[in-house]
């Protein structure tokens, strides 16, 4: 059997793997199937029936920015300074009462005496300038990317944490009241 494939002249070409229109895409070195740069990380290996080729893609290969890092110091400050400047007027009102408190909340008051703590200084300062000097390094590498972009986000999850912390026995005194 022999086979022809002629291109349809006046009609955009489509990804092979979204079907939305394709500017340049990128293509198959196998069977020149097109898709768009995205849709290449998303698919993995070449759509096309019989074809399994693997197409690597540079748009992983990007570096971090100033924003990464500026993301991750913000974060990172946050919580340092809620940890020493907000949780010890809390742990005050708390030991008043002299109720017992729920794990979470024992857990929060113990992270903020270390942070307040001289050790605690040094490992924020540490941090900091391990940071800064990390970054100038390797700021072209996408695994620090990757790492400053899942620090800054899990970082953030500090913030509900210590919100129920907080809220937890606050409820606990208001109805004891
Ligand atoms: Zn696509
Ligand atoms: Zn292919």
């Amino acid at each position: 059997m022999h086979l022809l494939l002629v291109p349809r002249p006046g009609l955009p070409v489509r990804c092979a793997y979204c079907h939305d229109d394709l500017g340049e895409g990128r293509a198959c070195p196998s069977c020149a199937t097109r898709l768009h740069d995205e849709c290449w990380l998303l698919a993995g290996p070449c759509p096309t029936l019989g074809c399994r080729r693997r197409l690597r893609i540079l748009v992983e290969r990007v570096g971090a920015s100033v924003w990464h890092l500026a993301w991750w110091l913000a974060v990172f400050i946050a919580v340092w300074s809620t940890l020493v400047g907000v949780i010890p007027s809390f742990e005050t009102m708390f030991q008043e009462t002299g109720f017992l408190l729920p794990e979470a909340t024992e857990t929060l008051m113990g992270a903020s005496r270390v942070a307040r703590s001289p050790i605690g200084i040094w490992a924020a300062v540490l941090v900091t300038i391990a940071s800064i000097a990390v970054f100038r390094r390797w700021r072209s590498s996408p695994t620090l990317r990757r790492a400053l972009v899942g620090l800054t986000i899990s970082s953030l999850a500090f913030f509900p944490f210590a919100a129920l912390a907080l809220f937890l026995p606050t409820v606990q005194i208001c109805t004891k009241l």
